[in-house]
């Protein structure tokens, strides 16, 4: 479905921007990269900055006008930092991810990236069904180039719900809630063991605690490691009493 999607560069100056946008979309599974009329391209440059992303140079297309690198989208978008007196809609990118990928499942949609220097103009932007502006700080709003790319091309990620890279295995499962339980009465009775607990307090120090060790999601060999200590701690005393 992200391959209905398109990042459309518009008469981008500097070629390194090019590589580090090819490299932005490949992290996020994006593969239709059109260029309309780079200032330099092929380049060095752009191949050095894509770094391993270069076969979405290789694939990029290139457009003499914006009119033919979306002819065949039914969806065309216009990112801009600026707040224009345009009367389209103008969403968050999360909102218009969660939309475009809803709309890719039959149709192609563009979304047209500006110059460095100037942006898009506003006769590109009447191309334009809605417009995509990522909220930034209002006395400095401009992203680079390929950093908009990157924001826009996560969100759709992770709006198509491709799995992302799952976190590491843990090496040992979670304390069940059973082993927490019979942790807990094992603390009690240590602490109690030891002299430490307060009759008229203890109810709210080991709810205090609970709260503790619960925070820490413990696993399996911590909680066997606790034990241990609690353990210990009641051996030595009882030795020397
Ligand atoms: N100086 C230009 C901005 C150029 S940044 C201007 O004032 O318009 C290059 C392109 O990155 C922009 O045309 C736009 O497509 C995108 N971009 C940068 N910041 C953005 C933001 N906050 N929201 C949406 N797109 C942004």
């Amino acid at each position: 479905m992200l391959a209905n999607i398109r990042i459309v560069l518009v008469e981008t100056s500097h070629p390194g921007n090019i590589g580090a946008v090819a490299r932005a979309m490949k992290n996020m599974c994006m593969t239709e990269l059109y260029l309309v009329q780079p200032k330099v391209f092929p380049s060095a440059e752009a191949t050095a900055r894509a770094s391993g992303a270069d076969d979405l140079l290789a694939n990029a297309i290139l457009c003499d006008s914006i009119q033919e690198a979306v002819a065949d989208c039914e969806i065309v978008i216009g990112a801009s930092a600026r707040s224009r007196s345009i009367s389209v809609p103008e969403l968050p990118p999360r909102e218009c991810a969660e939309k475009m990928v809803v709309e890719a499942q039959d149709k192609k949609i563009a979304i047209l990236f500006g110059r460095e220097n100037s942006g898009l103009k506003n006769h590109e932007l009447d191309l334009c069904q809605s417009l995509l502006a990522i909220p930034s700080n209002p006395e400095y709003s401009s992203l680079n180039l390929a950093a908009a790319v990157q924001v826009v091309c996560y969100e759709l990620r992770v709006a198509s719900g491709i799995e992302a890279a799952k976190p590491k295995e843990l090496e040992n499962p979670l304390a069940s809630s059973a082993q927490m339980e019979s942790f807990f009465e094992h603390l009690y009775q240590t602490l109690d063991e030891i002299g430490f607990l307060n009759p008229e307090k203890s109810t709210s120090i080991m709810r205090r605690l609970r709260r503790l060790y619960h925070r820490t999601n413990l696993d399996t060999k911590e909680l066997d490691i606790l034990r241990g200590i609690l353990k210990k701690s009641t051996a030595v005393l009882h030795k020397k009493i």
